[in-house]
């Protein structure tokens, strides 16, 4: 991706309070699978965060530091201004790092939360890279884009397949977490209010002045018909498709 169409991605998805799938309620409910509670002092890495909505729901029900972690800097200076106003800046650091090349040592992190991220670097690969920062019985919470269902529409396999190969089915998913060294504790998929209400609605409401301040290029024009796209085909297909949340715990 070069640096003008990252600055456009960044610039379109700021000012939402996600940048992927996902709800506090599925954040909430991936927490309690977790078995983490309040009341231990605990190290979590909330990787790819963007502007930290599952950070500020982690920091609320847990007596934890977490570092939260993403390369787009405007990102994170919201997540600053946000835990600040929420008054979490004392449970929340943010740390500019690419999620291939994290500056930490092994077994640092009692937990390694990622929501909508992971596929940045692949499932499987991500998992081999992080396992080794987690502490001996870390637990591990991601969510992946994953099928519902065994026969899936042309269109929809064609187009996810291109965009991202790794796509699988929740078995396919926990038999990788299982190979890389994992033990499963849970598996949901999100509700599709965590599509829809909370990511694609708004970020459709934001597509005319994104439009507008980039004067209606033909880039600008092509990137919000590819979300577009995207958009109609998990309207028409969402019995077939979700992100599935996925928690385990590091198995030695
Ligand atoms: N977890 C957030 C954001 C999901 S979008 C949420 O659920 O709302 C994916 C995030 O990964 C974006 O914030 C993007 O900036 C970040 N990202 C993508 N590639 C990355 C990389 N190589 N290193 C660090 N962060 C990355």
């Amino acid at each position: 991706m070069n640096d003008l169409v990252l600055e456009m991605l960044c610039n379109l998805h700021l000012d939402g309070t996600r940048q992927g799938p996902g709800s506090d309620a599925d954040t909430r409910r991936a927490l309690a699978l977790s078995g983490l509670e309040k009341g231990r002092d605990l190290q979590i890495a909330d990787i790819g965060c963007g502007t930290g909505a599952s950070t500020l729901v982690l920091a609320d029900a847990l007596d934890a530091n977490i570092t939260a972690i993403d390369f787009v800097p405007q990102f994170l200076d919201k997540l600053d201004a946000l835990a600040a106003e929420r008054g979490f800046d004392h449970k929340i650091s943010t740390c500019i790092a690419s999620m291939d090349a994290l500056p930490f040592e092994n077994n640092t992190w009692d937990a390694i939360w990622s929501e909508g991220a992971i596929y940045n670097l692949g499932f499987e690969e991500g998992l081999g890279y992080w396992r080794q920062f987690l502490k001996p019985d870390g637990i591990l919470a991601v969510s992946e884009i994953t099928w519902l269902t065994a026969d899936r529409p042309t269109e929809l396999s064609e187009h996810w397949l291109s965009e991202y190969p790794g796509i699988g089915t929740a078995g396919e998913k926990l038999s990788v977490l299982e190979n890389a060294g994992f033990t499963p504790l849970g598996y949901f998929p999100l509700q599709s209010g965590a599509w829809l209400d909370t990511y694609y609605r708004p970020l459709q409401r934001r597509f005319p002045a994104f439009l507008a301040r980039y004067l209606h290029s033909d880039l600008a024009e092509e990137l919000i018909r590819a979300e577009e796209h995207e958009i109609s085909l998990y309207e028409r297909y969402q019995r077939h498709v979700s992100y599935g949340f996925y928690i385990a715990k590091r198995s030695d």
